[in-house]
């Protein structure tokens, strides 16, 4: 037995599932997971040592890659001064200009501990702000495991083969009208059914939570359009696109701006760090201004601050690092796509920027329903082999690959090649 194995048949007494989040296990790919020791630039080392080329990069926050000897100072100087204060400090100051200075549209934000949590107190601002309970969220979009957007949720939950998750009262998701991903007209149907009680559309600007999934041309502007209209808040859940895809995320990629904004994953450079901002006058709903009660007892965690403002400064002060990421995207999954073209294989493969995935199907995904025909019994061959080969992608067919500015060229020509073995056989 390897040690991954000893320590996963030990964690499964202790730990539900010997995971501490479902998207870690391999159960929807029939293997046990590798518990890892330690990460270094694109490189993951498992309990084993066995090493591994990291196409999940922690799903997305090391996006400059493991180990990164700038956050890495940077976290340890914030340590010796104490871990946590429960008051306010300058760091938080710091991170908050900073978020503003590189987002057009949040002109005030507020820190709090993961992306769950951003997006669970973003709808409560919306919701408090307009005085409106209903919102609409798309299938196949994640964002948290909070109750009331538990509701055709992507990720985790598409490979538990559950649309909803049980344990959530229908009273919880009573006021969540789930929209098709792409479909403009779902979402005006919508409008039409529930005028005026609408408070917020919540979407993932691009769908990286069923596989990726990029918005078709001037979906995002219709609903921007729609919200605009309607007086609606049109929150981005930008946990995985925000200061991934451009400094300013998925707003600036395609010219779109929202009211409320949803971060996570990159702002903490690996530590638990989520944030909403936006407008000020809806920012301003929030306690202790407003009345829309929102707290944390760890959130801006001085620790945590550290290391988000490094990787966001670094980002910032190197803006060649997003044109890097876009060619090594197209390097890849450029690669992929001509793979498939090449071995006439009929496969999708979709792509923004450093984020993409492959679908075994031939039809194109362009949303839950699309994504779900993925043949998943491929995916779980191609995977295994991937990884008896030292490469470590998201073990679920719905999840994207995530390239960090660590991965080099001799990196993506690996995994082609790779790839191309599989193929092959
Ligand atoms: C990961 C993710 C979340 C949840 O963030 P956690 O930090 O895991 O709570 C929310 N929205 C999107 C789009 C995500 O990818």
């Amino acid at each position: 037995m390897t040690r991954s194995e000893e320590l996963f048949y030990e964690a499964v007494n202790f730990i539900p599932g010997g995971v501490n989040s479902p998207v870690r296990a391999f159960g929807s790919v029939g293997m046990t997971p590798r518990f890892i020791k330690s990460a270094e630039g694109a490189y993951l080392i498992d309990a084993d040592g066995n090493r591994y080329l990291d196409y999940i990069g922690s799903w997305g926050p090391m996006i400059l890659g493991h180990a990164n000897p700038l956050v890495l100072q940077r976290v340890e100087e914030a340590c010796k001064k104490g871990l946590s204060f429960g008051a306010a400090t300058e760091a938080e100051v710091d991170m908050a200009k900073l978020i503003c200075s590189m987002v057009p549209s949040v002109e005030m934000v507020r820190m709090v501990n993961s992306g769950t949590e951003a997006v669970m107190s973003a709808i409560r601002a919306a919701r408090g702000y307009t005085g409106r309970d209903k919102i609409i969220k798309f299938e196949g979009c994640y964002h948290g495991h909070s109750d009331a957007l538990l509701v055709k949720a992507g990720s985790g939950v598409m490979t538990a083969g559950v649309p909803d998750s049980s344990g959530v009262p229908e009273g919880c998701t009573q006021d969540t009208l789930p929209a098709a991903y792409n479909d403009i007209s779902s979402v005006e149907k919508l409008f039409e059914s529930y005028n005026k009680e609408i408070a917020a559309v919540i979407v993932e600007p691009v769908g990286a939570n069923m596989g990726v999934v990029p918005p078709v041309k001037g979906f995002l502007q219709k609903l921007r359009a729609l919200c605009t209209e309607n007086k609606t808040v049109l929150i981005f859940d930008e946990v995985i696109t925000g200061f991934r895809l451009a400094m300013a995320g998925a707003q600036e990629y395609y010219g779109v701006e929202a009211d409320l904004t949803t971060y996570g994953k990159i702002i903490g450079g690996g530590m638990p760090v989520g944030a909403y901002g936006g407008k000020k006058d809806i920012m301003e709903v929030v306690a202790p201004v407003g009345s829309v009660y929102q707290a944390g007892t760890l959130s801006g965690n001085p620790v945590a601050m550290a290391a988000g403002i490094a990787q966001l400064t670094y980002l910032k002060d190197h803006p060649e690092v997003y044109r890097r990421l876009e060619k090594m995207g197209e390097l890849l999954y450029g690669g992929m796509k001509e793979l498939c073209e090449r071995e006439k294989l009929p496969y999708q493969v979709n792509r923004v920027g450093s984020l993409g995935c492959m679908f075994f199907t031939p039809d194109p995904v362009v949303d839950y329903t699309s994504a779900k025909k993925s043949d998943t019994e491929m995916f779980r061959l191609y995977f295994r082999h991937m990884l008896e080969h030292g490469i470590y992608l998201a073990p679920s067919q719905f999840e994207a690959m995530f390239l960090s500015d660590s991965h080099t060229e001799e990196d993506i020509r690996y995994t082609l090649d790779t790839m191309h073995r599989f193929f092959e056989k």
